[in-house]
């Protein structure tokens, strides 16, 4: 954008004062010049088509509630509600809109004045958020699951249709379920780095990546002590607070933030990075300092946020070790939203997975358009997460590989959703689990 344009819409619009309502600093709005250049990379403008489901229709709708020129009406909270917060448009936008900035504390404010859709039902809040971000409590939901899918009792009950006699909103959840695996138990506190050292490190392990994809934290751990680090894993670390945050509940989401600020800040000092492999976990953590801006902790949130590191971004930059078993596959990669869009984190994945022996790259179209997971949307959205749910499925397989691979907890769940019956021999794993397997010689 040049500056005499910005300066155009800034001046040609009514202006309103810089605080409102929902707290956003109004000249975040004025950013916005209405050019229309984030609409093809909108996910839900590019299914729907109508203008008040692009960026530039939200940020138009919201500045015009935010005026008192239009009623934040039932129309309006469904054109804003259905946004998935992917933050596509932010990477499209020349003018560098911070579309995020504008949409999360207009949510906060629609949830605190009533005004926010509520799509859930009570069991589905209940599980989300008195389970999903407690780790053990997940562990010890998902034992049955496991359970029924060990013993195939899950594939006898889909085939006498007994799934259907559990209440909607349960089934919903249960048909997201991945194959589980096998739980880690307890890692130690500390594993000492394998050769040299070259760094000290954290590792952030999550709530529900934990719970669903424990071999991901374990192929983590393992990764960096092979790269010549001294692993922390703190006990005490807790959810990050995207679940909550992106729900538009901010009081337990920054409960959450400040709870681990104090569980990884009192080492803060001496660890040189804090690794996370979950994307939405990594821009939730490195978002801290914004998410208590202006409040005392804001000083240690932003220290705490300035060490998070995606293991991704964090291994090329400590330069990797290479892997030397050869996986003969054909895999595609899935740009999940809160990497490549949240961190601007996109060749160090592909970097990594081109080190690996006899493994094969491919082009995947639409890569960086979201998949429809999204933290909670695939439940409180679920036709627009099936249409791009659907949309991203016939991209991977258009592309003939035998893999796909994505950094990402809700990715993994919803690619798994909407390709496990369509090819049920496609692999579907973290790139840190290839590079495990490549570095152990153990299957992936
Ligand atoms: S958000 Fe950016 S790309 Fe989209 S209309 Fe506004 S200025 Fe243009
Ligand atoms: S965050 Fe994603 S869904 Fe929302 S307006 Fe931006 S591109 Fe569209």
């Amino acid at each position: 954008m040049s500056q005499t344009t910005a300066d155009a819409v800034r001046t040609a619009l009514p202006m309103a004062p810089a605080k409102n309502d929902a707290g956003i600093d109004y000249e975040l709005f004025l950013d916005c010049v209405h050019c229309g250049l984030c609409t093809s990379a909108c996910p839900t403008y590019v299914e729907l088509g109508d203008e008040n489901d692009s960026p530039r229709g939200r940020i138009y709708l919201m500045r015009a509630v935010t005026d008192g020129r239009i009623e934040l009406d039932e129309s309006v909270q469904k054109h804003l509600d259905l946004c998935l917060d992917c933050r596509a448009c932010e990477s499209a936008c020349p003018s560098g809109v911070q579309y995020g900035k504008l949409i999360e504390p207009f949510r906060i404010h629609m949830e605190k004045t009533g005004t926010k859709p509520d799509n859930l039902s009570w069991l589905q809040k209940f599980l989300l958020y008195r389970f999903t971000p407690y780790a053990g409590r997940m562990r010890l939901a998902l034992a049955p699951a496991r359970f029924a899918q060990w013993t195939g009792l899950d594939t006898l009950m889909r085939k006498l249709g007994m799934y259907h006699l559990m209440p909607k909103s349960l089934r919903q959840m249960h048909e997201m379920l991945p194959p589980l695996k096998a739980h880690y138990g307890t890692m130690p506190d500390v594993w000492p780095a394998e050769g040299k050292r070259r760094a000290r490190v954290a590792l952030f392990t999550g709530c529900a990546a934990d719970a669903f994809f424990p071999e991901t934290n374990l192929a983590t751990a393992l990764v960096l002590q092979k790269n010549g680090c001294d692993v922390w894993i703190p006990r005490k670390q807790g959810c990050c607070g995207a679940l909550h945050y992106h729900a538009a509940l901010d009081q337990p989401a920054k409960d959450f933030a400040r709870a681990n600020c104090e569980t990884f800040f009192p080492d803060g000092g001496e660890i040189d990075a804090i690794i996370v492999n979950a994307a939405g976990c990594g821009a939730m953590l490195k978002d801290y300092g914004h998410l208590f801006h202006g409040a005392p902790e804001e000083e240690v949130a932003a220290k705490f946020a300035h060490k998070v590191k995606d293991i991704s971004e964090f291994l090329m930059e400590i330069g990797p070790i290479k892997p030397t078993h050869p996986l003969k596959l054909k895999a595609a990669y899935h740009d999940a939203c809160h990497l490549c869009h949240g961190q601007q984190i996109r060749k160090q994945p592909r970097q990594l997975l081109e080190m690996i022996p006899e493994l094969q790259l491919v082009p995947l179209n639409e890569s960086e358009i979201c998949c429809g997971a999204a933290g909670s949307y695939n439940l409180t959205q679920p036709e627009m997460a099936e249409r791009l749910g659907e949309r991203k499925a016939k991209n991977v397989l258009d592309t003939g590989a035998d893999a796909v691979l994505s950094g990402n907890v809700g990715c993994l769940i919803q690619l798994g959703r909407y390709l496990r019956e369509k090819k049920p021999e496609l692999l579907i794993a973290h790139p840190i689990d290839a590079l495990w397997a490549s570095y152990s010689g153990d299957r992936l």
